[in-house]
């Protein structure tokens, strides 16, 4: 048997590897157009912070060493031209010697991952505007702002990547602002959950513009110059360009393979193109949602690395394992904080027509009582039939990465915010709490669905019409320093003293701080007579920041003639 690999990063390695593990007598090739194979794409924007220092601790392996360890022959520098399907061979040039080759397979393997996007905007190839990808292009970065000794960084696209290098470049002394289109970063996230990303970015002094497209860039001297639809004009030293990737497709196009609907690689449950002898892994497929069934790319390298895996071991043994889907389940350090998320966002989910409901809740990352614990907010959304939990999102200081795991293996396999409450943690103080953030995410789902608990959300405060009451059952002191306009104030341990102040034939909408007060309240009223009362989703504290948010990020842009 003789076995091609395309593209020697996550997807490709990983699937020659298992492949050798599986078959000890196989031929195979692994062909890599660029310098460096098996390397960590995910450590490059730390490594252009130096945070961390040593180049080489992102080049997990060598061209040599996969070699001696697993008898691959890798080529290096060598790229794919074409692909003949019923010939069954490939087309090999190798761009230092310019020789072209031609091998035979038995099984190939395409793994070529995602490319930048660099929409043909006046001015896009100017000396200085770079994207991220490889360890090419992080050497070249670094080399640029050394060389040119950049102050001032522009990041086009406030996306996982995007952020990451705003955040490295702002550790290396630089004023940064990013620009992005959207009215919020973090397109994979709902909007309160980025909001509170937005306002811990801005907080670290970075600038960033929300509804913002660039249309041209032109170069002065050394400097950028970036201009905005809304007629605005920016300088930088330098420009990282990160507003997504598409799937590389190249390839698959000429060879006649499927292209599916969200434009990736198409693949079956096997991973194995409309081809039968051609399998696909990584940034380049596409496959179904689990929770949408809608095509989705996803470019993460836990699912590229998974899918490799099974891949390889549906080429050896014959189609024995199916592939699931991934439910995007990612995470991403910005400054002192850290975001994740797990499963279809409710935006997505109204888009796709499913049914759900949307819970905020907060948690401790450990006891309260014990030094550094940190608040951290989680959203959830779920079926307000069967419970189904379909996605997960945290934003918090310390211990996200816990929880989302948590709640993406739930998402993962179909489980129900019931198995939220179930959930057994290992709990000691310097942990988690007796009820982990995790429990209480399930408690309160489980209210909702139950009717114990009705709630509203942030976005509805509008709707409050002046014929209702806005109930706020917060302190003295934290109603002093700031409320919802036209809420009324009565002090939570007040309010079975005070409820006479309150018609009970009026729609009751309370809140507090973060939801603990208000659901109390809640109950007070409706156990005594109060008929409709609902309580803020998130509380005071999310209604805050959205609303900074969306006063920050609504400036509709001014159109140039
Ligand atoms: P890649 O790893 O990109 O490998 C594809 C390889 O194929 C490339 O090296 C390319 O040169 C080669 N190739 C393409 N065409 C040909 C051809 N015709 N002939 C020969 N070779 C070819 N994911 C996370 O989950 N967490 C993170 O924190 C994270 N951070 C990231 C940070 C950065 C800066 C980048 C760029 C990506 C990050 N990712 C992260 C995404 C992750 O790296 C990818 O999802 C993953 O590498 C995809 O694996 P792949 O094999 O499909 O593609």
């Amino acid at each position: 048997m003789k076995y091609i690999i395309i593209g020697a990063v996550a997807g490709g390695a990983t699937a020659a590897a298992r492949l050798r593990r599986l078959d000890e007598h196989a031929e195979i090739v692994m062909f890599e157009k660029g310098e460096y194979i098996s390397y960590s794409n995910c450590g490059l924007p730390y490594y252009i912070g130096d945070v961390i220092k040593e180049r080489n601790a992102l080049l997990i392996q060598t061209a040599a060493s996969f070699n001696l360890r697993y008898k691959i022959d890798v080529r290096t520098t060598t790229e794919i031209t074409a692909i003949n399907a019923s010939a069954k061979t490939v087309t090999a040039k190798n761009h230092i010697t310019g020789k072209e080759v031609e091998e035979k397979y038995d099984k190939l393997v395409l793994s070529p991952g995602a490319d930048p996007i660099r929409p043909p905007l006046p001015g896009i190839t100017e000396n200085g505007i770079f994207t991220l990808r490889n360890v090419k292009d992080s050497d070249t970065i670094k080399e640029f702002a050394q060389q040119n000794h950049v102050k001032k960084a522009i990041i086009i696209g406030g996306g996982f990547i995007g952020l990451e290098m705003a955040e490295n470049f702002h550790n290396l002394g630089m004023e940064v602002t990013i620009i992005e289109m959207g009215n919020q970063i973090l397109a994979p996230l709902d909007f309160p959950l980025a909001a509170i990303i937005q306002q811990h970015i801005r907080s670290k002094g970075v600038d960033l513009l929300l509804n913002s497209t660039v249309t041209a860039f032109e170069k002065n001297n050394d400097k950028l110059k970036i201009l905005l639809k809304s007629g605005e004009e920016l300088s930088a030293d330098i420009v990282i360009l990160s507003i997504g990737v598409k799937p590389d497709t190249r390839l698959a196009i000429k060879a006649g393979l499927k292209i599916g609907e969200a434009k990736g690689i198409w693949v079956n449950e096997f991973l194995q193109t409309s081809n039968p002898d051609i399998y696909a892994v990584g940034d380049a497929i596409e496959f179904a949602n689990p929770i949408t069934k809608q095509s989705m790319n996803t470019y993460l390298a836990g699912p590229a690395n998974k899918q490799a895996r099974i891949c390889a071991d549906n080429i050896v043994s014959g189609n024995v394992e199916k592939y699931k889907g991934a439910i995007n389940t990612a995470i991403v350090k910005v400054f002192d904080m850290t975001v994740a998320t797990a499963g279809t966002a409710a935006k997505h989910l109204a888009k796709a027509g499913i049914q759900h409901t949307v819970s905020t809740t907060y948690g401790s990352s450990h006891a309260g009582y014990y030094p550094e614990a940190k608040q951290m907010s989680i959203q959830i959304a779920f079926s307000p039939v069967d419970g189904r939990l379909f996605n997960a999102q945290i934003a918090g200081y310390d211990g996200v990465d816990k929880r989302i795991d948590i709640l993406s293996s739930i998402i993962k396999r179909n489980g129900t915010i019931y198995e939220l409450e179930e959930f057994e943690h290992a709990y000691a103080p310097p942990y988690s709490s007796a009820k982990d953030p995790v429990n209480i995410v399930g408690f309160v789902a489980e209210d909702i669905i139950q009717d114990k608990l009705t709630i509203f959300y942030w976005n509805q405060i509008n709707e409050i019409s002046e014929n209702d009451i806005l109930l706020d059952v917060r302190s003295e002191e934290e109603f002093e320093k700031g409320f919802i306009p036209n809420a009324i104030h009565i002090p939570i341990d007040e309010l079975r003293e005070r409820m006479t102040e309150l018609d009970p034939a009026k729609n009751i909408f309370i809140y507090c701080f973060g939801g603990i007060r208000g659901y109390l309240g809640q109950l007070i009223l409706k156990q005594n007579g109060f008929k409709s009362v609902s309580n803020l989703s998130g509380g005071y504290q999310l209604w805050e920041i959205c609303n900074k948010e969306i006063k920050l990020s609504r400036q509709p842009e001014i159109q140039t003639a």
